[in-house]
């Protein structure tokens, strides 16, 4: 990706993107080529638009109107995670939207990255970022990932339960509250890679900033590529910790009633006071 038109601003973001990459390796989060981010780059790079023939442009089966333009940096399919952190310029990509929405090119001439494209969840990113663009609600980066403890807590069907899984976390570590006090949200299983996943997601994510996918992964969506981590790490340290009571041989009780009303009346949104 050393080409003349990526900005200095870009090479940081992919840079930034790399950092995260290595952290989802590290946690070991990203067995083989699981898990994607994206960043969204719009502004960062001058548009090629549809009259350049350089790269050649690719329909989606849906359109994004509210992405006409917009530019993103985003994981190429079947790459993995210790390798976007050594060599993100030959497993990133930079796509570009077309004007109205229904087709995107991918802006590099780069022999290393030319037979990539991108992940197999570009569906879900993009109707996120659409979707909060319609909200006005500025996002700028995805990750998806597949913590292992969150994903363990998946597979107990008490659990299964959006408000019992919050206020299990709560309970047991009040830093995910604070940390994302809006909850996170989980969904019913759904095939990876799918519309309905990425819609599904898309609907959870109007109230949430981070999802569960049942018996896969978790999502999420932030200002930063940082910030979206760190929605998921906070989640998973709560996972953990229950796990931890769990093959000790206890169930936690975590916070009292009158300790988790009082984090909630401190730190909580306003719908969940
Ligand atoms: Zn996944």
């Amino acid at each position: 990706m050393k080409t003349s038109y990526i900005t200095q601003k870009v090479q940081q973001q992919i840079r930034d993107l790399a950092d995260i990459a290595r952290l989802l390796w590290e946690r070991g989060w990203a067995e083989s080529n699981a898990g994607n981010i994206s960043i969204d780059i719009s502004g960062m790079l001058k548009p090629f638009g549809s009259s350049n023939k350089q790269f050649p442009q690719r329909r989606m089966p849906k359109q994004y109107p509210e992405l006409a333009n917009a530019q993103f940096l985003i994981t190429g399919a079947g790459t993995r995670m210790r390798d976007v952190a050594m060599q993100p310029t030959k497993t990133v990509i930079i796509i570009e939207i077309n004007e109205d929405g229904s087709a995107y090119s991918m802006l590099q001439n780069n022999a290393e990255t030319n037979r990539l494209l991108p992940t197999s969840e570009l569906a879900t990113h993009l109707t996120l970022y659409q979707e909060h663009r319609k909200q006005g609600t500025a996002i700028k980066a995805i990750v998806h990932t597949h913590p292992t403890e969150i994903i363990v807590l998946t597979h107990f069907p008490e659990l299964l339960n959006e408000q019992t899984l919050n206020t299990t976390f709560w309970r047991i570590h009040p830093e995910a509250l604070i940390a994302n006090p809006a909850g996170i949200g989980l969904i019913p299983y759904i095939l990876t890679g799918t519309e309905a996943l990425a819609q599904a997601t898309a609907d959870s994510m109007q109230h949430h900033p981070a999802v569960v996918w049942e018996k896969h992964g978790c999502i999420a969506a932030a200002e930063t590529i940082s910030k979206a981590f760190d929605l998921i790490d906070v989640a998973n340290k709560a996972a953990q910790i229950y796990l931890c009571c769990r093959n000790a041989g206890i169930v936690p009780i975590g916070l009292t009633d009158v300790q988790l009303e009082e984090l909630k009346h401190t730190f909580g949104s306003p719908q969940q006071r």
